[in-house]
């Protein structure tokens, strides 16, 4: 188990499209590991393999309610629509606005290689359909509605 280096915009990793995952390989499961500790390391909500520069279809998501490994992911259904603030861990101290479906279906193959079908509301649906875009090579900011703005962090408590 490792924290890997995370990819930044600007990076061309990161505008390609990943390839399908055939078989769970010892290394496969590394890279899940890997990308577990990494985005818990970076306070993120998810990421994509390509964010750690392996052109693979895997993405990792934790919104609070646990660990969440997606093999192949793909979109079977969206509904509804939600305007919020995203961010990414590609895209350091910035976030904009960002409309997404409020509910999404999807399929994935878990860390067993078991098929799932999963449904997320919310910020699992956004997050969701952040991860899946960047398994295309495609990255929010290019959705943004009003530009990038500077994310200002508020001081902790000691
Ligand atoms: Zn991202």
């Amino acid at each position: 188990m490792a924290v890997r280096n995370i990819r930044q915009m600007g990076d061309e990793i990161l505008t390609k499209k990943c390839r399908e995952i055939k078989l769970l390989t010892p290394r496969i499961r590394l890279l899940i590991e890997d990308m577990l500790d990494t985005m818990y390391e970076a306070n993120g909500v998810g990421l994509a393999a390509p964010q750690v520069g392996v052109l693979k279809r895997v993405v990792v998501v934790d919104i609070g309610e646990g660990p969440i490994v997606l093999i192949n992911p793909r979109l079977l259904e969206s509904s509804g629509e939600q305007t919020g603030e995203e961010a990414c861990l590609s895209v350091p101290g910035k976030y904009g606005i960002v409309t997404r479906p409020m509910y999404v279906k999807i399929e994935a193959w878990n860390e067993d290689m078991e098929r799932v079908v999963l449904e997320g509301e919310e910020l699992l649906a956004r997050a969701f359909c952040h991860e899946i875009e960047h398994l295309e090579g495609h990255m929010y900011v290019e959705k943004v509605e009003d530009g990038l703005h500077e994310a200002v962090y508020e001081e902790e408590d000691e």
